[in-house]
């Protein structure tokens, strides 16, 4: 038996099969867990269809984050299957893709500060609002998905990095006025991977290339790797930890000076 056997947690932010939601779901099934899907639009329905079916999931619903109403149709319809929710994976960030690249003093506009925030940080807290009464009386879990980018300066992450930001405190928030209910909010703060998101940054092969050059461990982390962290971390394994921004990056974040430096000079 897995450790989240009974558990039931809802996926929001599969796009594909290289998706980080989608390493996320795959470790959550291998542990036992049953698994509920939202899909962004009809245009991603079919393929993620077809991989909740891999995971024996057929509970899939659609929901933009950036509607308040679909997000509260998500729990109603959810209601319907399950009387309660264990965990919600927020695995969701938008930013304007002229943002993403050059200059950020050039590259920022107001409007796209307000996208970026909304969809890739807002939306965490309008997950745990809604979700919130599905929530109670079980040891419940959120986890969101962050990077570097928030903490320190990335070329081209740009407007991200800020949005980032504002999510890490986010989770610090949520857990504060969560622990009381017994929910648990943390995020994994990923290094760079191939994935259709990371496609809209400008130059991301080279932030690939350069993580891989300075992680202690050579190489970049896969989907499965952050998704084995995810599932312990919504775990009971975990129950003593909340509001923490957890590393899955090789390593990247603890060095100074890679030990290939002599190359990058
Ligand atoms: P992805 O493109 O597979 O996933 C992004 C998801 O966001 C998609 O499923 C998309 O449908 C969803 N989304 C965007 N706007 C939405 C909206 N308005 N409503 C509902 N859903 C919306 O890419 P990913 O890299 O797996 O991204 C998942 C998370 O991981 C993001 O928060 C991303 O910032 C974070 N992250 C990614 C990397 C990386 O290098 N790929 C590194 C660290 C953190």
């Amino acid at each position: 038996m897995g450790f989240l056997a009974g558990k039931r947690a809802l996926i929001v932010g599969v796009a594909g099969d290289r998706s980080i939601a989608w390493g996320i779901a795959k470790a959550m099934h291998r542990e036992g867990a049953e698994l509920a899907y939202t899909y962004q639009n009809d245009k991603l329905k079919e393929r993620v269809e077809k991989l909740a079916a891999q995971t024996k999931s057929d509970i899939l619903i659609p929901c933009d984050v950036s509607s308040d109403e679909q997000i509260e149709a998500v729990f109603s319809h959810l209601d319907d299957y399950w009387d309660g929710l264990d965990i919600i994976v927020h695995s969701v960030a938008f930013a304007l893709r002229e943002q993403l690249s050059g200059n950020f003093v050039d590259a920022t506009t107001r409007e796209g500060f307000r996208i970026a925030h909304e969809i890739s940080s807002y939306s965490m807290t309008a997950l745990a609002k809604a979700g919130r009464a599905m929530m109670q009386g079980r040891q419940a879990a959120l986890l969101t998905l962050s990077y570097i980018g928030a903490e320190r300066s990335v070329p081209n992450y740009n407007i991200m990095g800020l949005a980032k930001a504002s999510l890490e405190a986010n989770v610090r928030y949520l857990a504060q006025a969560l622990g009381p209910e017994g929910i648990r909010v943390n995020a994994i703060s990923a290094g760079p991977i191939r994935t259709l998101a990371a496609a809209g940054i400008s130059d991301f092969k080279k932030l690939l290339d350069y993580n891989d050059k300075m992680a202690p461990l050579g190489r970049g982390v896969t989907i499965d790797e952050v998704g084995n962290v995810a599932a312990f971390l919504c775990s009971d394994l975990a129950s003593g930890i909340t509001g923490e921004i957890t590393y899955v990056d090789g390593g990247f974040n603890t060095v100074a000076i890679g030990l290939d430096y002599a190359k990058l000079l």
